[in-house]
């Protein structure tokens, strides 16, 4: 089978064209329709000179727009670098530059931060606003702009339909080359995974910019006909309300959104009558808070792992058959991966070292930087980074980052197994967990929470976990906040908790 993103657009349009590709507020969009909208905005697009390989800045929110744009672009035979509009304008400049996009798609609410980088560009030959009154060059012009002369190129597989440039925790970000194969293998097997088909309705909170939503949301629900329900925003509220009204089917949410809706004192069971299936991912779900959540609204979660590297998934818990909770669950079909010590030598079941995975939804490499490119590649296994053990079964446990571990006078602690604890405490309702320098341990356990009951203090935490951990592993030092910091996909910040002031 042939793996093209673009092709997959044009399958459903032809297969399903009456259905509904995209709800936004109160404008529904059939495949038809966006299929035109897309042909529109290639032929535009290559009006204005841009045609295959080059790259293609999309800085925007979740919009009809995103989506427009991001098949626009693949049509053309572009390669789409989605970039989160919250970033500063060094990080924008930092992409543009290393990415040598040729043209920036933005909303025109980035406009002041990004209009000044045109002049220092030597690639860029225009920008494009969203919602704009008097820049330039507008969406509505660019889609106004024919071309006669327009054909989408043949696109193959293996060339680059995306660039992700990932979180970077560590070091620079770095842009993460991700072909039509990588991508619509990965969807494909989402959907034969979950069994996605037309008349499903899949909620797209999740930012479309980071590979989560991408792959989930959109490339996944598009192959299948489905319509994607567009949520510009997280608010948990919005979201139960949206799902009542629109009737959706799939919601796919990190950890701190099941979190929050969970917390909702009005929720109840009826808000997810038309649910048939909760996704998260992008950081491990509490076990706690996955049995809460299920048994509260009566919906199942599948939690799956992956990263913007692996397009992203790597492993599911199944929909049918045995799912463990706390497991990230099995290898998705035609992906391997094991879990290697130091050397990168397979460690038996059981034992814990880092996860490798190969499989179709690996990476190419990182763009420009070969020497990043040759660590994290090695014989075709990607090195994820993420410490894992796996069961006799295959299931998959991701027991931490690597550089998240804390040593306590020479015993590892890995953050997750203390928040899971914390996490069972009925007044807390965030935690998070980091190692701070200590004189006498090297270094020290200490957790961030946040608690809904004013009264409680940092002993009755410190008492609660003693039976449940061992000493070394018990938070010496407790911080109280009003809210953890999150990136924009929802995921805790470790790194900016250590940045904060520690207490005297
Ligand atoms: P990103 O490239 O931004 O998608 O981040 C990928 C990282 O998110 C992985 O390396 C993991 O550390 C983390 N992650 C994703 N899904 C899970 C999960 N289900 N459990 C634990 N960590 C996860």
């Amino acid at each position: 089978m042939v793996h093209n993103l673009n092709e997959n657009l044009r399958r459903s349009a032809r297969k399903f064209p009456e259905k509904y590709a995209y709800i936004y507020e109160d404008i529904s969009v059939t495949y038809r329709e966006l299929n035109q909208l897309v042909d529109q905005f290639a032929a535009g697009l290559s009006a204005q000179g841009v045609g295959k390989g080059d790259g293609v800045a999309l800085i925007l929110g979740n919009s009809p727009e995103f989506i427009i744009a991001y098949y626009g672009i693949l049509r053309l035979g572009a390669i789409a670098i989605p970039i989160n509009p919250m970033f500063s304008q060094r990080e924008i400049s930092y992409i543009l530059d290393n990415s040598q996009a040729k043209v920036v798609i933005a909303h025109a609410s980035v406009g002041s931060k990004i209009s000044e980088l045109k002049e220092e560009s030597k690639n860029i030959i225009c920008f494009i606003y969203v919602d704009a009154m008097s820049q330039e060059w507008t969406w509505e012009r660019l889609m106004e702009t024919s071309n006669p002369d327009f054909e989408s190129p043949f696109t193959h597989e293996e060339d680059l339909a995306v660039i992700l440039y990932t979180s970077g925790t560590t070091g620079k970000p770095k842009g993460a080359m991700l072909s039509h194969r990588n991508l619509a293998s990965n969807a494909k097997s989402i959907s034969n995974l979950l069994e996605l088909y037309d008349e499903d309705r899949v909620v797209a909170v999740l930012p479309m910019f980071h590979v989560f939503c991408m792959t989930v949301c959109l490339n996944n629900a598009i192959s299948c006909g489905a319509t994607v329900i567009i949520v510009p925003k997280f608010s948990p509220q919005d979201v139960v309300n949206t799902i009542r009204q629109k009737q959706a089917t799939v919601f796919v949410g990190v950890p701190t959104m099941y979190n929050f809706i969970y917390q909702l004192p009005e929720a109840s069971a009826d808000y997810f009558l038309s649910i048939r299936l909760c996704i998260s991912g992008g950081a491990s779900i509490p076990v706690e808070l996955l049995q809460n959540f299920q048994n509260k609204f009566n919906v199942t979660i599948l939690e799956g792992y992956g990263l913007s590297e692996t397009s992203p998934v790597v492993a599911f818990n199944p929909l049918r058959g045995t799912r463990k909770p706390g497991s990230i669950g099995l290898n998705i079909p035609g992906v391997k991966s094991k879990v290697v010590n130091e050397e990168g030598d397979e460690l038996p079941r059981g034992e814990i070292g880092e996860l490798v995975v190969q499989g179709p939804n690996v990476m190419k490499g990182y763009l420009g930087m070969p020497e990043d490119t040759n660590a994290a590649l090695m014989d075709e296994w990607f090195f994820t980074g993420d410490l894992a053990k796996m069961d006799e079964e295959g299931y998959i446990y991701i027991v931490d980052r690597k550089k998240d571990i804390i040593i306590v006078g020479g015993y590892n602690v890995y953050p997750r197994e203390v928040e899971e604890v914390l996490y069972q405490h009925p007044s807390i309702v965030e935690a998070s967990v980091v190692g701070v320098p200590d004189e006498g341990y090297g270094e020290i356990v200490k957790s961030y929470v946040v608690v809904k009951d004013e009264q409680i203090t940092i002993d009755d935490i410190i008492h609660f976990c003693q039976d449940k951990l061992a000493k070394y592993k018990l938070p010496k030092q407790v911080e109280f906040l009003k809210e953890l910091p999150k990136n924009s996909t929802g995921k805790i910040l470790r790194r900016k908790l250590r940045q904060l002031t520690p207490i005297q």
